[in-house]
């Protein structure tokens, strides 16, 4: 095991919008938003560095007994408020550096809802679909034995993300705990209900990102019943967003997968189009009067626009062509750093995903009470206490928003940052 520091991503500071890295757009707000509030600059600092980056290789033996070796990471930045937590993915663009980026990410996400973690990341640098399911249980299974040290339950607690799953973690629990030798399901979190998980986890990120979206057309004076809706991505996250939207009495008129979109001005029936974990790729297979592209649905004049995708969908190229006067970011980072600086010059309101789509990571800390206590807490319970969660966090943000006149993703940092502040001025620094 190595320690990797991403110091290259220090160079990569200039204007040009395209290859900005998560860790790079991650660094710049966390600038932006220091101007904001009255914070120590040793603390930004601080805050600008990970305090460890794990490299593992991880040996796997293909169907065919060949040896494989793939490079997994695990980034932990910062744990003064608790243990790190935060996503492992399975995919091909997994770095170092990104996984950095995305950790700074999870430390302000959890600061903003209140919730008692600091923020991590990790991965493994894999196609997942080239894998046979053996394969990805063998892959988890040793890449949690090569994380053994650095997680646990009051260390760092992983969850999925892109590319792995609920049974990715029941894999990844059962491995470490016939390591320690009882069953600690508390290692990670987005388990199956059986073994630990939490009813209502799987469907959360979609969940609060449908509250922030309900949130902000009504802060901005709208109806939801009056309300077009285009959502970029039909994962868990677009999907049940949408789904919810729906059944809330919003019109979603656009669903999109990597292939393209499906579009109808009077409104989908989103509960007809399968998931991404339900059928792959079926959405351009379903009935609907007009398709469209992926640029296009982006682009579409539509009164909320939901990327639930991939990161950096909204770039310098395409913020001016965007026609939603409200983007509520299901994804983690699909909004480039310049691109965020065009919408908001442009009036175009962004509820950012550390708010929007932290519906995750707060049934996650559920779920890590319910694996402490032993005790399951019904859906009904889980769904409650997330709304509450929920417009908690909307109204400390708002608050800022309507004191300091600024975007929701400044209004956001100012609430993350300060409370992190807070909590390494009274600890200090030692020595
Ligand atoms: N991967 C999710 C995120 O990006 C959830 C993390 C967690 O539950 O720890 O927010």
């Amino acid at each position: 095991m190595t320690t990797t520091p991403p110091e290259e991503a220090e160079a990569d500071t200039g204007s040009d919008d395209a290859p900005a890295s998560a860790l790079v757009t991650a660094r710049r707000q966390l600038e932006r938003a220091a101007t904001h509030v009255d914070v120590d600059s040793g603390v930004i600092e601080r805050l600008k560095h990970p305090t460890k980056v794990q490299q593992v290789s991880v040996p796997l033996e293909r169907e065919d007994g060949s040896v494989e070796v793939f490079t997994g990471y695990r980034a932990q930045h910062d744990d003064v408020r608790g243990p790190y937590k935060g996503g492992l993915r399975f995919h091909p663009e997994v770095t170092a550096e990104e996984c950095t980026g995305l950790s700074m990410w999870m430390t302000w996400k959890c600061a903003v809802m209140d919730l008692p973690f600091g923020g991590g990341k990790g991965g493994v640098a894999v196609d997942p679909k080239q894998l046979t399911a053996d394969e990805t249980e063998r892959l988890t299974r040793r890449f949690a034995e090569e994380l053994r040290d650095v997680v646990g339950p009051t260390k760092d607690v992983p969850a999925p993300d892109m590319g792995t799953d609920a049974q990715t973690m029941a894999w990844f629990m059962d491995a470490y705990s016939m390591q320690q030798g009882e069953t600690i399901p508390g290692v990670v979190t987005g388990k199956p209900p059986v073994v630990g998980g939490s009813y209502g986890r799987e469907e959360a990120p979609g969940r609060s990102t449908a509250i922030a979206a309900r949130e902000a057309v009504d802060y901005y004076d709208r109806d939801l019943e009056d309300t077009t809706i285009a959502v970029q991505g039909f994962g868990s996250v677009g999907a049940n967003a949408a789904r919810l939207l729906e059944d809330w009495g919003a019109t979603v008129v656009a669903v999109s997968d990597v292939n393209g979109a499906i579009y109808d001005p009077d409104g989908l029936d989103t509960h007809a189009v399968p998931t991404h974990e339900e059928e792959p790729e079926a959405v351009l297979e379903q009935d609907a009067p007009e398709t469209l592209s992926n640029e296009a649905i982006l682009e579409l004049d539509v009164d909320v626009l939901i990327p639930a995708a991939v990161g950096n969908v909204i770039t310098a190229d395409n913020a001016d062509a965007i026609d939603a006067d409200i983007v509520v970011e299901g994804a983690n980072g699909p909004t480039t750093f310049a691109a965020d600086a065009i919408l908001a010059e442009r009036g175009v309101h962004v509820i950012p995903d550390i708010l929007a789509n932290a519906g995750g990571v707060t049934v996650s800390y559920f779920e890590w009470l319910q694996d402490i206590n032993r005790r399951q807490w019904s859906l009904e319970r889980v769904n409650e206490e997330l709304e509450e969660h929920m417009l908690e966090a909307w109204a400390d943000v708002r608050e800022e928003v309507e004191a300091k006149d600024l975007t929701w993703r400044d209004a956001a940092y100012v609430v993350a940052l300060s409370r992190i502040a807070e909590a390494k001025a009274t600890r200090g620094l030692w020595p």
